[in-house]
């Protein structure tokens, strides 16, 4: 991808309020191409979401953008992410945090993204096939949870999956049109959540429900 393609939507990202110079500095050390189809690598520098496989999304980038932004990570936290999809915002996460669990629950989908983290070596990464709704729990407390699919109600279990003071990214919202992304905080009893951008993300699938 050509240089000016990425300065090019570094700058928007940040006119669009991505501010942390961590988060830009990951945004651009990732290659987004490398987590698309051939077909649309010409895009992916585009502040766009691009279809996958599977009937699923690669994310916009400003809604990458902004969501790593409000996770706070830092390089000694370890965390949780509910739908791999193409692998891209957990490469993202990998370059900010000590360790990234990610869970997918389409096979095809999570054998490419594999094949993504071995190729640029990310070796911070454990992968899981399954339901995610559920959250890991053998691997649980973790520091931050991000939600990749729009969850229909908020996902108390999850919360419960978070260390004390922990935070949590989710799109909650039970249509396509109606879904609000929360930042969500484990306080020591209880949790406090606010919603802060209105989004349209593919739905959290849970066991006995299809899509
Ligand atoms: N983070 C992804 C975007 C993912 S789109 C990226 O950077 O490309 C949402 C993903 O969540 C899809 O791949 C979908 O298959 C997955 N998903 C939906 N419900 C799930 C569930 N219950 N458990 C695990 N993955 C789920």
């Amino acid at each position: 991808m050509t240089e000016s393609g990425t300065i090019r939507l570094l700058m928007e990202l940040r006119g669009q309020g991505v501010s942390d110079m961590s988060v830009l500095k990951a945004l651009e050390a990732t290659p987004r191409e490398a987590f698309v189809p051939d077909e649309l690598a010409a895009q992916a520098w585009d502040n766009t979401a691009l279809p996958i496989g599977c009937g699923q999304t690669i994310s916009q980038p400003i809604v990458v953008g902004l969501m790593t932004q409000k996770l706070e990570i830092d390089k000694r936290m370890r965390v949780l992410e509910i739908g791999t999809g193409s692998g891209y915002q957990a490469a993202i996460l990998a370059g900010l945090s000590r360790r990234v669990y990610t869970i997918e629950r389409h096979e095809e989908l999570l054998r490419k993204a594999q094949v993504c983290f071995d190729k640029q070596r990310l070796h911070n990464i454990t992968t899981m096939l399954g339901d995610g709704s559920k959250g890991w729990p053998r691997q649980a407390p973790f520091d931050r949870i991000m939600v990749t699919a729009a969850a229909p109600s908020m996902p108390e279990g999850l919360i419960e999956q978070l260390a004390p003071g922990g935070i949590m990214i989710v799109p909650v919202g039970e249509g396509t049109w109606d879904q609000k992304l929360y930042r969500v905080q484990r306080l020591d009893e209880g949790y406090e959540s606010e919603a802060f951008l209105d989004v349209r993300f593919v739905p959290l699938v849970s066991d006995g429900t299809h899509g």
